[in-house]
């Protein structure tokens, strides 16, 4: 057997042992209290999946740091200060992925899905790592789950993105939300635009703000992205990129929401909406809250075209468009708009139990009730009655079942209704039937 040594490490000053240790910046705990949440979106981004015949696909968290500078690009806050970026040894720089859709892009390439029936539908769920400044809607780990169409042109595709993600926000229950939708053009229409916005910003220079400013050389798009009212006001009066779409960028952009209109998909027109990732071509859209809360980071959601992509990271020219949705902003909006999610911890009876031999028996009968499905709260290290049917009241089930030792001799037990109180004897064997009966009852009524 090999020898194990233990690994040198830093004797840690006697003040730092003391302290204890909290989250990194932006990295939250995510409870049990919020776990209902988790389940409910996750069921119903599976179902999208599979109902929507996309296939799941679980990209590495771990990427080549050039995989996201080719993709997102240099000049982007995304690459330019937000990677969590480190030497591997031998390896070179690696990052946290920010995003996925460059690792599916890259996936596409490496596995040569291109020789599959297209468009390749694929979806995905996970973390995500970029080194924001956190503040209300934004961490530094959050987590995204997205829909992505490689491998088609076709207008139908980008509607049927957005029509997706409007249904799954009315699946579950998000009905205050607007659709924001831009076309951006492609890289030859896109480039006179750009020359014609900086030259009007240009004119505007005094009343930017310092990012602004920047932003005139390095990323021009996102000088229509600005917060600042000061910019807000400048943009106003901006030249518009729709006004400069060539033909087939234009006639792309009508079928899109032409196919919206046929849908009967409420959306905004937003000249302003650009995206902070350089690989978008065309149809750009996200989901906003109705109501935003000043300050807060809100958009649910954000996607569109991204049609020189897979070529930029060494593929063929390969279309596509997808769609990436923040799953704690969704959550966030879930418990703004008060929607009512099943509570899946929730147990629905108590098993309570007295005397030694009731305990053996009730210890038995509890892997009955998990084997049929049933969720069962109990505290086998309690003796008192009182003590266990207070607890059953706290947690809030249904019905607690008693188990003591006139019921262990009469092969019984007692099921209690602990809203009415009223206590019914059944028979022992019959105790898991008789469970189900009554909670199915008592979900119907
Ligand atoms: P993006 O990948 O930038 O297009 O973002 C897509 C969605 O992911 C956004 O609309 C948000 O819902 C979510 N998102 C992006 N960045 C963060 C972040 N730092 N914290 C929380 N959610 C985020």
């Amino acid at each position: 057997m090999p020898k194990i040594t233990e690994p040198k490490v830093k004797k840690t000053p006697k003040s730092s042992m003391s302290k204890s240790l909290g989250l990194l910046r932006g990295f939250k705990d995510i409870l049990p209290a919020d776990q209902s949440y988790w389940r409910f979106i996750q069921e119903a981004a599976e179902s999208f999946y599979r109902g929507y015949g996309f296939a799941k696909i679980d990209p590495p968290i771990l990427e080549e740091a050039s995989l996201f500078v080719r993709s997102i690009g240099k000049q982007t806050d995304i690459v330019e200060k937000e990677m969590f970026s480190f030497a591997d040894q031998g390896q070179g720089l690696v990052v946290l992925r920010p995003e996925a859709t460059a690792s599916i892009a890259r996936a596409y390439i490496n596995h040569g899905m291109i020789n599959l029936p297209q468009p390749v539908k694929l979806f995905y769920w996970g973390p995500m790592f970029r080194r924001e400044r956190p503040q209300s809607g934004r961490q530094r780990q959050f987590h995204q789950f997205g829909f992505e169409i490689l491998g088609d042109p076709n207008p139908v595709i980008d509607a049927q993105i957005i029509g997706i993600v409007a249904s799954f926000f009315q699946q579950i229950g998000l009905d205050q939300i607007s659709i924001q939708v831009n076309s951006i053009g492609c890289p030859t229409c896109r480039k006179v635009y750009l020359q014609e916005l900086v030259t009007y910003y240009r004119s505007k220079r005094k009343s930017l703000c310092e990012d602004c400013k920047k932003r005139l050389t390095k990323n021009p798009l996102r000088l229509l992205d600005c917060k600042n009212q000061s910019c807000q006001l400048v943009r106003t009066e901006a030249p518009q990129i729709v006004d400069w779409l060539d033909e087939e960028c234009k006639n792309h952009f009508m079928k899109v929401v032409g196919y919206l209109d046929e849908l009967n998909i409420a959306y905004i027109l937003n000249p302003y909406l650009v995206r902070g990732l350089d690989y978008y071509t065309r149809t750009v859209f996200e989901v906003w809250p109705k109501e935003i809360k000043e300050g807060a980071q809100s958009a649910l959601c954000g996607g569109g075209r991204y049609d020189g992509l897979i070529e930029m990271l060494g593929g063929r020219p390969t279309p596509a468009a997808g769609v990436a949705i923040g799953i704690e902003r969704v959550i966030t909006q879930l418990r703004a708009q008060e929607v009512e999610i099943p509570n899946y911890s929730q147990a629905e009876i108590f098993l309570a139990q007295i005397g030694d031999q009731a305990k053996v028996k009730a210890l038995q009968l509890f892997e009955q009730l998990r084997r049929g499905n049933i969720r069962v709260a109990e505290n086998f290290a309690k003796d008192s009655l009182k003590a266990q049917l207070e607890l059953a009241n706290k947690i809030g089930v249904r019905y607690a079942l008693i188990l003591g030792q006139k019921e262990v001799m009469d092969g019984t037990i007692l099921i209690r209704d602990m809203e009415s109180g009223v206590q019914e004897i059944i028979d022992f064997n019959k105790t898991v039937n008789e469970l189900k009966k009554k909670l199915a009852n008592g979900n119907s009524n």
